[in-house]
């Protein structure tokens, strides 16, 4: 059996090697000189590659019952013995994030690599794939190498050429347009785990801060998503992982007006609450109370924009200004601009819908042979790990259907 794998991000490697693995004679086609590209950068470095957590409902795509079969076949224990396989054993922090043992992206891709070699993958490097013609009983390949136009047969083709998120590592999308010429759906890509772009006001002056919230997204009065975690404060809006998990209901409804409501209690408000209850009538500052949960920057805002006087006591506040600043810390609304573009974002939405691809085999139902994994599927997962588990999953099994074999581990 005679397969191509295009791209070699961390769905490619997979998929290459579980068809190496189960006997097939595989090409790995990838445009950088070097394989995993992206995959050092993630985790910043330390490569978050699973999370105990995964679950179908974790993901955003069109058919949560796609995502639950190619998960019954591909899960974290599947994920962390192949990984194991290639030496890279993990370790687990205490909320379910599964990194290396070396805690190093680049370890990961140089096992790869080398696990690649073993098994026998010719690497195509430096090899931008242009056109996937379908011909009888397999496909012709073209492609470029150093400026020069060639082509290859193969009797099974696998993409795994990402989406467009971080274009400079690699993904430009130009497959895309190839993959509609064959017939398959492409749906618009647009930035997913994105910064969102806020109109900041006073908040501006919050610039640098990190913090620990619960964010929710308004369309008007309905209620889009929700998440929690840390963001950043920054000039132009907000950055980290509360916001990033829900920016792409944000970039797929570019013409609303949206709001983003921060609540900064939502961590500690039984804290909050006890503590204000037993200090209530002391003469506590009011500053030194707000400074067991927020650093100055955010007390100072905050008192600012609840028109209270740094100086005040907890006896000497009223109860209408309390419960003014506690409804504005509890929901602080900032009117939703926008996101940042694919050169910011961790993943791209959009691509191909994933109802067009068998979960069991990830063989497109269109075009037999052809085979889709990773992001180059419309399949977003928050941060965590979600998105490698993805890439890695859909990789693997279809690197093991495409050779043909049984869907057991290699
Ligand atoms: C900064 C950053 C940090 C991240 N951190 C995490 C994290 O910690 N955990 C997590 O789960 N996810 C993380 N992600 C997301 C994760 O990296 C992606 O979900 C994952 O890499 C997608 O894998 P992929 O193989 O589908 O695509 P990619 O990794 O994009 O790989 C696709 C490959 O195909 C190649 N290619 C594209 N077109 C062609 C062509 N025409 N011919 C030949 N080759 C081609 C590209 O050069 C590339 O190497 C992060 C992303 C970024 C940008």
């Amino acid at each position: 059996m005679k397969i191509a794998v295009i791209g070699a991000g961390a769905s490619g490697m997979a998929a290459a090697l579980q068809a190496a693995w189960n006997g097939a004679n595989v090409t790995l086609f990838e445009r950088n000189a070097e394989v995993g590209r992206k995959l050092l950068v993630t985790g910043s470095g330390r490569c978050n590659i699973t999370n105990d957590a995964v679950a179908p409902k974790k993901y955003t795509c069109a058919d949560p019952n796609w995502m639950a079969v190619l998960l019954s076949q591909f899960g974290v224990n599947d994920l962390v013995s192949m990984l194991a396989q290639i030496c890279v054993p993990v370790h687990k922090t205490s909320d379910g994030w599964y990194y290396p043992l070396s805690e190093s992206a680049h370890t990961v891709v140089q096992a790869f690599s080398s696990a690649l070699e073993i098994a026998g993958v010719a690497l195509s490097s430096s090899c931008q794939v242009t056109s996937i013609h379908t011909k009888k009983n397999g496909f012709v390949l073209q492609y470029t190498h150093e400026g020069e136009a060639q082509e290859k047969l193969f009797e099974r083709v696998i993409v795994s050429a990402g989406g467009m998120a971080y274009p400079s590592l690699g993904s430009r999308g130009e497959l895309f347009p190839v993959l509609a010429s064959l017939g398959q759906t492409v749906l618009p890509k647009r930035p997913a785990l994105a910064p969102l772009i806020l109109d900041m006001g006073k908040f501006k002056a919050l610039q640098g801060v990190r913090l620990d919230v619960g964010v929710t997204l308004w369309d008007g009065s309905r209620k889009l998503a929700s998440a929690a975690g840390n963001l950043i404060f920054t000039q132009w809006g907000l950055n980290g992982p509360a916001v990033m998990d829900i920016s792409h209901h944000v970039s797929a409804r570019p013409d609303a007006s949206l709001e983003l409501s921060l609540n900064l209690l939502a961590l500690f408000r039984n804290e909050f609450d006890q503590i204000l209850a037993q200090k209530r009538n002391s003469r506590l500052p009011l500053r030194v109370f707000l400074g067991a949960f927020f650093p100055p920057k955010v007390i100072s805002t905050y008192l600012k924009i609840s028109h209270l006087p740094g100086e005040a006591t907890l006896d000497n506040v009223g109860d209408d200004e309390l419960n003014r600043l506690t409804r504005i810390l509890k929901d602080t609304r900032l009117p939703v601009k926008g996101v940042r573009g694919f050169e910011y974002c961790q993943v791209s939405a959009g691509g191909v819908p994933v109802n067009e691809v068998d979960p069991r085999t990830l063989e497109s139902r269109l075009v037999k042979g052809l085979y889709l994994t990773g992001e180059t599927l419309d399949v977003v997962g928050p941060c965590g790990g979600y998105n490698l588990h993805f890439a890695f999953s859909s990789g693997a099994m279809a690197g093991k259907t495409a050779a043909g074999q049984a869907l057991s581990s290699a």
